[in-house]
């Protein structure tokens, strides 16, 4: 029996998605999807710390409803994306004491002076400055250390693939990069595998293939999966594909959390999921 989860959905709580918690919960369910968790953006910008366009309160009201009303057809828990808390870390901090969330990712999406990585003008910058320079926020994002796994690892492939095309892969700063990923191993973290970039002009999840062997070859083990969907309709896009490539990455199991704790559920031999750990 096939076991899926989808870990990163954006509902009309993050200022740039569209859909309602109960419009994502029915695509799930149409989709066969058996847990899903919405992780909303608390994205603050410098000069507004504490973010107030996120309703935590009304979020978390919404999700206590669908529970309910998808009982039994799908689990449903609750989550976050932090952008960049390492920067914001008073807010992102209150945000986490204030209500008792299941998973927490953080994002790297901007640059400390407030730049977004999709603002960049990447022919000016070369694939290896990119990276480092990229890396080096991962870097500060593990310090701060109040997170479940890191969102989207490779993100600027989503907004540099038009210039360098498929050329760009973290592997090029590769010192640095195993440096990383060791650190976010020996913290107790772990990565996602995100789909939405197999919808957008990487045509690749983020992080891919080489990335993901290198995190396994380290010992890597906590690994989720999430469509970054933006819409109801793009809820569980691409999951069975990244199943495939977590395999391919040599992963015996993805990763659920429940109360900030990671639950391993192994990936069955026939593309699906048992949840016989659960
Ligand atoms: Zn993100
Ligand atoms: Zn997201």
């Amino acid at each position: 029996m096939s076991y899926l989860m989808d870990y990163h959905i954006h509902s009309i709580h993050s200022t740039d998605a569209i859909s309602s918690i109960s419009e994502i919960c029915q695509s799930a369910v149409n989709k066969g999807i058996n847990e899903i968790i919405i992780t909303d953006h608390y994205e603050p910008s410098n000069g507004d710390e504490l973010y107030t366009i996120y309703d935590q309160k009304s979020y978390w009201a919404e999700i206590t409803k669908a529970k309910q009303l998808f009982k039994g057809k799908l689990k449903l828990k609750m989550g976050v994306e932090l952008g960049q808390p390492h920067i914001f870390k008073e807010g992102s901090e209150i945000v986490m004491k204030d209500f008792p969330y299941d998973y927490v990712i953080a994002s790297a999406h901007k640059l400390p002076d407030g730049r977004d990585m999709s603002e960049l003008d990447y022919s000016t910058i070369s694939i290896e400055d990119v990276c480092a320079m990229y890396l080096e926020q991962i870097n500060m994002l593990i310090d701060w250390q109040n997170f479940d796994c890191v969102g989207h690892l490779d993100l600027i492939k989503r907004y540099s693939a038009s210039t360098y095309g498929k050329n760009l892969s973290l592997t090029c700063q590769y010192e640095l990069l195993s440096q990383v990923l060791r650190k976010l191993i020996a913290s107790g973290k772990g990565i996602e595998i995100n789909t939405s970039g197999l919808r957008q002009t990487p045509k690749e999840t983020m992080p891919g293939l080489d990335v993901l062997t290198l995190y396994h070859q380290l010992g890597g083990e906590i690994l989720t999966i999430g469509s970054d969907a933006h819409r109801a309709e793009d809820v569980g896009k691409g999951i069975r594909e990244a199943h495939a490539l977590a395999k391919s990455a040599g992963f015996r199991f993805i990763t659920s959390f429940h109360e900030r704790k990671p639950v391993q559920i192994q990936i069955s031999d026939q593309k699906a999921f048992s949840a016989s750990q659960r």
